[in-house]
């Protein structure tokens, strides 16, 4: 049976990002947060745009004060006074100091700034009470990036620090990646809407939901389909449907080896190549991954298992990284593992990599997995609310003790 590493490499390679030149829209800056920067940034301006002051202090120039210290210092007049927003024009000539505050341009002539503490002002005089070093504080145009050069790479996630570097190079609106859009659909003759009665022997489909928040979660907009009878014309339908509407397929149940699982042969009889039917984990071991080579599509279909808790493993194991790829990120869309401590004892029977749901608790100051109470059965999705993460046991541990290292993919 395939590693789950293996698994992993071939869904990972078959992914095909969004064009970064046709699958794109305009965003303003104020909406782009959580977006992705579809190309590559550069600005005709220098930062700083101009030599600027990085003290309240005095503009002075090197030579008038190398030899300045509090037992004899250099007494200079002050000519003029240049606070943040001012255009000094006339320079500093010898013996002469301008005060300037934080921001300010430097005067012309003045090439050194003497901190306001290192002073003593007497009327239009100061006094230099220490020997600054040749430059000091003053923040030279083009220092922190250069004009023309690329600010900010395509591919990354947008977040605060980046829309202030949009804004301060004068781009009020920018290109990003348009949402991928990812068809949902669950399969099962026993499932019901949440609004609906339930008659013996009848569930919730809680899978739809628990799948639309993640696709919102990972970046992309969810397409429901709805709950689909395990009959092989109605989920061919939902398959056609879904692979004219979307850039991904994710189904639930009917990916296991019973009567009534038709997805598989569906898919076979639509023409789909299917590298992967099974997955050496737990939960999760039933997984099929489709493309269809024949259709002349880049699609990629998941079959999750139908088990709750195997949907949601499943997801953040290998459906999540692949949205966030196919969403345009350029780096970290791979899964972060941690390495934490184990609050308690972890067990597992060694024969497949099994994934424990838990919580990461930050205990004085240090990240300790604990695991989640209950049964950890794949049909229990009650003890799944408020966790916050998965131990992995891998193939052949069957112990983990308390304050063992343990790793950790952390799902939110
Ligand atoms: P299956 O993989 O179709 O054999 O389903 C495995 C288990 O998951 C069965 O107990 C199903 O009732 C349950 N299940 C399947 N689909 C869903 C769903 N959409 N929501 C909640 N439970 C489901
Ligand atoms: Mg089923």
């Amino acid at each position: 049976m395939l590693s789950v590493k293996d698994a992993e490499t071939i869904i990972f390679n078959l992914v095909q990002p969004l064009d970064h030149q046709r699958d794109v829209e305009i965003v303003d800056i104020s909406t782009a947060g959580n977006r992705i920067l579809a190309n590559p940034i550069t600005s005709s301006l220098d930062f700083p745009h101009w030599d600027n002051s990085a003290m309240d202090g005095f503009a002075v120039r090197y030579q008038d004060v190398q030899h300045s210290s509090s037992e004899k210092p250099v007494i200079l007049d002050i000519v003029t006074e240049i606070p943040a927003g001012y255009q000094p024009q006339s320079p500093i000539l010898p013996g002469q100091a301008a005060r300037i505050f934080t921001g300010a341009p430097m005067p012309p002539g003045a090439d050194t700034v003497v901190m306001q503490e290192k002073t003593q002002q007497k009327g239009n005089q100061v006094l230099i009470l220490a020997a600054p070093r040749p430059q000091e504080f003053v923040r030279h145009q083009g220092s922190f990036y250069q004009a023309g050069t690329q600010l900010l790479p395509g591919g990354i996630p947008i977040f605060a620090p980046e829309i202030a570097v949009l804004a301060a190079a004068q781009c009020p609106q920018v290109i990003v990646f348009r949402r991928p859009r990812v068809a949902i659909f669950s399969t099962g003759n026993e499932l019901v809407a949440p609004n609906q009665p339930l008659q013996p022997g009848q569930i919730v489909d809680s899978n739809q939901y628990a799948l639309a928040a993640l696709v919102r979660e990972s970046g992309a907009e969810p397409l429901l389909l709805g709950s689909i009878r395990d009959e092989p014309t109605a989920i061919k339908e939902a398959i056609t449907n879904a692979l004219t509407n979307a850039d991904l397929v994710i189904s639930s149940g009917g990916v296991s080896v019973g009567e009534y699982d038709y997805v598989k042969p569906t898919l076979e009889s639509l023409g789909a190549k299917i590298p992967i039917q099974f997955v050496d984990m737990r939960p999760g071991r039933p997984l099929t991954v489709a493309t269809f080579p024949e259709l002349n599509s880049s699609i990629l279909y998941f079959g999750l298992p139908g088990n709750p808790v195997s949907v949601l493993v499943s997801f953040w194991r290998f459906v999540q990284p692949t949205i966030k790829k196919l969403a345009g990120l350029s780096t970290a869309w791979e899964p972060k593992f941690l390495k934490v401590r184990s609050h308690c004892e972890l067990r597992s029977d060694g024969k497949r990599e099994t994934y424990i749901w838990g919580n990461l608790h930050l205990t004085a100051g240090v990240y300790e997995f604990h695991k989640a109470v209950g049964t950890q059965s794949s049909g229990n999705l009650i003890n799944l609310a408020s966790t916050n993460a998965l131990a992995l046991l891998p193939v052949g541990k069957t112990l983990i003790t308390p304050q063992e290292e343990v790793e950790v993919l952390q799902v939110r």
